[in-house]
């Protein structure tokens, strides 16, 4: 990590935390799991200034290299995709999940050859642009390399130079062995408004 890359981070995670996305506290997830801390960039990216500042941020991470085309996955990459795009100069393309497949749709082509880098707000498992990476091998495209705002996984799950502007970590528990439940405290849902 360079001083810029660290700079990067910080203003991310302050980003964040000024617009409400990323919280700190005791909260159950969709997954039933409990955290001490809960992330939904969707939030940040509903400011468009603040969507264009933090994609600009990761296009120029790539900066180095040639880009013809920004990919990201519907819907958390659609933003970030169209955001780099503007930054890089190149056009924006996004896949969507058909009957469990993605796939590009909308007469959306990658030409043979084209450099294309693929953005996601979020990347946890990596699961998601995984298949977009393959979809862009199987059009005989080329990855340029993979860049998210957020990245939660631990390490990079990609085969490809991957940057994330924030690594953050977040731990959930089984409820059972939720510390913050043994301390007493109750979780709330995120998204829910206080006593609805
Ligand atoms: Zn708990």
């Amino acid at each position: 990590m360079t001083t810029t890359d660290i700079k990067a981070a910080g203003e991310t995670e302050e980003r964040l935390k000024r617009v409400g996305a990323l919280l700190e506290g005791h909260f159950q997830l969709t997954s039933g799991l409990h955290s001490n801390r809960y992330v939904q960039c969707a939030k940040l990216l509903s400011l468009p200034q603040e969507a264009e500042a933090v994609s600009r941020a990761l296009a120029d991470r790539f900066s180095n290299v040639k880009v013809d085309i920004v990919l990201g996955p519907a819907l958390g990459g659609v933003i970030v995709a169209h955001e780099v795009a503007r930054a890089l100069g190149t056009p924006c393309l996004f896949t969507e999940r058909k009957e469990g497949e993605m796939q590009l749709r909308r007469g959306f082509e990658i030409p043979k050859g084209s450099q294309v880098l693929v953005v996601e707000d979020v990347v946890t498992t990596g699961g998601s642009v995984k298949e977009v990476l393959q979809l862009v091998r199987d059009a005989g495209g080329e990855i340029v390399g993979v860049g998210s705002i957020v990245q939660r996984a631990a390490s990079s799950p990609f085969d490809v130079r991957y940057e994330a502007l924030l690594a953050l970590q977040v731990t959930a528990w089984d409820p059972s062995e939720c510390p913050l439940c043994a301390e007493g405290s109750a979780p709330v849902k995120p998204g829910s408004r206080p006593g609805s």
